[in-house]
């Protein structure tokens, strides 16, 4: 592995410093790490930064880039979330994330726990999980057009607890047709789409978000994609990073999008 730009430490809900992870990757022979701490949002008391917190964030890694800059190209960016005041601070990239769903005025994360997602499903949404996916869908696709982030993240991250909880049938077809019309409209509109690891490291899924009949279509709408971790914790930096190279090729990518030393970079697989 070359690289990971899905990283979170303590700074927002990661277990790690940011230096402890430069370590690491270096440990794993890495070329470059994108830090994204999750972004100030102003109702969410699991994740985000405060903007002090974002102050000093930036200025740690900032330091990092330079004291390691001979041996590791280390980018500084955010993990912002749709219903986040944008800044006009300089990241060096964004991955624009849909975290939470919205009701009137109220919102409720998707990712927090099986609990809290079932308790919107019931009270939002009839106990039905096709309704919310379309207006997830809908505000993904929003939030390309608003925001312009430089990565989606975690597409279906929905799917978290259904393992757990049996909630979505994801062969049924209105459900497929729903998604890969979204799919379609992002690849259509120039979208870099991330292969999330991090629900499989967590032990919460067992294929990546998207799953891999989405991973399928993607192929054949040569779709641009690029392999993260959401890393956590130092160990899972480079979790199953290899594995998912070698499904990438299976399904026939001809290449893949991969943080270089200098930057976003097309690589052939
Ligand atoms: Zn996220
Ligand atoms: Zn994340």
């Amino acid at each position: 592995m070359i690289s990971n730009i899905h990283t979170h430490s303590t700074f927002c809900d990661g277990h790690d410093t940011p230096e402890a992870l430069v370590q690491t990757a270096l440990d794993k022979g890495m070329i470059a790490l994108g830090f994204s701490g999750h972004s100030y949002t102003p109702f969410d008391s699991y994740t985000g930064m405060t903007p002090e917190i974002v102050t000093l964030y930036r200025a740690e890694i900032r330091r990092l880039q330079r004291v390691y800059a001979d041996r590791i190209s280390i980018f500084l960016g955010i993990e912002q979330d749709l219903d986040s005041d944008l800044d006009d601070l300089d990241w060096d990239y964004r991955i624009g994330s849909v975290h939470f769903m919205k009701h009137g005025s109220s919102y409720s994360p998707i990712d927090i726990s099986a609990a809290k997602l079932q308790e919107m499903l019931d009270t939002w949404y009839d106990g039905q999980i096709l309704p919310m996916v379309e207006e997830y869908c809908s505000r993904v696709l929003g939030m390309l057009d608003t925001m312009h982030p430089d990565i989606i993240g975690h597409f279906d991250l929905y799917r978290k607890f259904n393992d757990k909880l049996h909630y979505l049938d994801e062969t049924d077809a209105r459900y497929q047709d729903l998604v890969r019309d979204t799919l379609q409209t992002l690849v259509r509109k120039g979208a870099l789409l991330e292969v999330n690891l991090g629900g499989m490291a967590n032990g919460y899924t067992h294929e990546p978000y998207p799953s891999v009949t989405l991973l399928r279509f993607l192929q054949q709408e040569k779709a641009r994609l690029i392999i993260t971790t959401d890393c956590h914790r130092a160990p899972h930096l480079d979790y199953h990073y290899h594995e998912t190279v070698k499904l990438l090729q299976q399904l026939g990518f001809p290449s893949m999008v991969v943080m270089g030393r200098n930057g976003f970079e097309e690589v052939p697989l």
